[in-house]
């Protein structure tokens, strides 16, 4: 069957909030770039109370009780777990006693293993794009399943049993929208609509709840970064026993994104030459997809020399220091004045967006998958765009239920390295200091948030 023996364990039972990175604070202080997590928490939490039912029963006709699973995980209304929440901008993550989310009909509860680490995150820390709050965030998971909602279709308990290794892409697609009908799992209309939009599943609510009061918790994607999340099902894959739940969680985003881009987007093609602006967990994943899909010339554009480096280990064949060099000058005379077939933005700053497109060469394609601060606006040169026949795309994540599963066997295969993408690893109690590292460009590659 696959399952895998777990102890029964007990969830979080400690009453406290945890302040993230009491160490770090300091230092955070001292930085003008990054005020999300300075102050500290100081909300508590009473100890485990039976509230929980009232959601339960509100929302849910399955038994508590049926819900121990032969994962091993000890699930009843009284549960709760901890999970990152983030209250407003400046002001810090902070770590809160939830109660124990339950699935609905197609929905699964998964013991979080592994959470990413991603700048999505961060543009919603720092009040960047904004979203629903008190919310929790992380949307690059693996884990293991614990219970199927219910009513839930007989072939998608067949597909992901409990005690199954998953890992879930950040897109959920809902698979009935007009989108997600035509296998455009990318453009879900009720993922939009109703997670980016409103932080709630897409019964229009949430399936996070603040233990001592029962206040709602909104979700960012699956709300990652706690010990239990609630995945519709269209967003898992399988995640064979070979494959660490760590390094695999980043294909969820980073590599899914990536793979998206690469596959959709630029359509890459053997030969073509391909430059990556942007070398994080994302352009990094790129540079190994261009590598996969037979590149001729990759190369990395950064300002960190580490970064740059270890792009080279990823596939890049050439880099370019963009402090130190003009990128696009620097790009055009690598492919002999031409420019590149392809250049991918994966930092979503304007100024680079517009380098992207005046790197690529005539009837080439610049590839958008950074987002940006809201109400960002790139500038293009008409006449050029025009006459030159650019291709300007955006493209956002992947198809979960089409490319997650490919992913996962590029992974497995080796095709794509994951050990060599994922650099840091923290504790859940760290992930305040784990996107303060990534905001000051600390991280190389991706960092990965490991939940016991
Ligand atoms: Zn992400
Ligand atoms: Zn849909």
């Amino acid at each position: 069957m696959g399952f895998v023996p777990v102890m029964l364990r007990p969830l979080a039972t400690r009453a406290s909030a945890v302040r993230w990175w009491a160490a770090a604070a300091a230092a955070a202080s001292a930085s003008a770039s990054c005020s999300f997590p300075t102050t500290t928490n100081t909300a508590t939490s009473s100890k485990p109370t039976t509230s929980f039912a009232r959601h339960y029963a509100a929302g849910d006709r399955s038994s508590p009780s049926s819900s121990s699973s032969a994962a091993g995980y000890h699930v009843s209304p009284s549960s709760f777990m901890r999970g990152a929440v983030f209250w407003e901008p400046d002001r810090p993550l902070s770590l809160e006693q939830l109660q124990l989310p339950r699935p609905k009909a197609g929905e699964l509860l998964i013991k979080t293993k592994a959470c990413g680490v991603c700048h999505s995150d961060l543009h919603v820390l720092k009040g960047e794009i904004p979203f629903s709050a008190p919310c929790v965030i992380g949307h690059e998971i693996t884990g293991e399943v614990v219970e199927h909602g219910p009513l839930t279709d007989r072939k998608i308990t067949h597909r992901l049993p409990v005690g199954s290794h998953v890992v879930g892409a950040f897109i959920m697609p809902c698979g009935g929208c007009f989108y997600c009908s035509k296998g455009h799992d990318d453009l879900c209309e009720e993922f939009f609509a109703y997670n980016r939009a409103k932080g709630t599943l897409y019964d229009g609510e949430t399936r996070l709840f603040l233990h001592s009061s029962g206040k709602p918790v909104y979700m960012y994607s699956m709300g990652g970064l706690a010990e239990y999340c609630v995945v519709p099902a269209h967003a898992l894959a399988v995640l064979p026993s070979s494959l660490p739940y760590t390094e695999s969680a980043i294909l969820g985003c980073a590599v899914f994104t990536a793979y998206g881009a690469m596959t959709h987007a630029a359509e890459v093609r053997p030969g073509d030459s391909v430059a990556v602006v942007g070398i994080g967990g994302v352009g990094s994943s790129c540079l190994q997809m261009a590598r996969a899909y037979g590149a001729s010339d990759i190369i990395a554009v950064d300002i960190h020399d580490e970064k740059l480096q270890k792009a080279k280990m990823l596939g890049a064949t050439h880099t370019v220091n963009a402090i130190k060099e003009d990128a696009v000058e620097k790009i055009k005379e690598i492919t002999g004045g031409a420019g590149v077939d392809i250049a991918v933005e994966a930092l979503g700053k304007p100024q680079t967006f517009s380098q992207c497109v005046e790197s690529v060469r005539d009837g080439g394609k610049a590839v958008m998958i950074g987002l940006a601060k809201a109400g960002s606006v790139g500038e293009i040169d008409i006449n050029r765009l025009v006459r030159r026949k650019i291709k300007v795309i955006g493209s956002y994540g992947a198809r979960a239920r089409q490319d997650l599963p490919k992913l996962v066997r590029l992974a497995e295969s080796g095709i794509f390295d994951l050990n060599s993408a994922v650099s840091r690893k923290y504790k859940i109690e760290e992930a305040g200091k784990a996107f303060q590292d990534l905001d000051q460009g600390k991280i190389i590659g991706r960092a990965v948030v490991e939940i016991a």
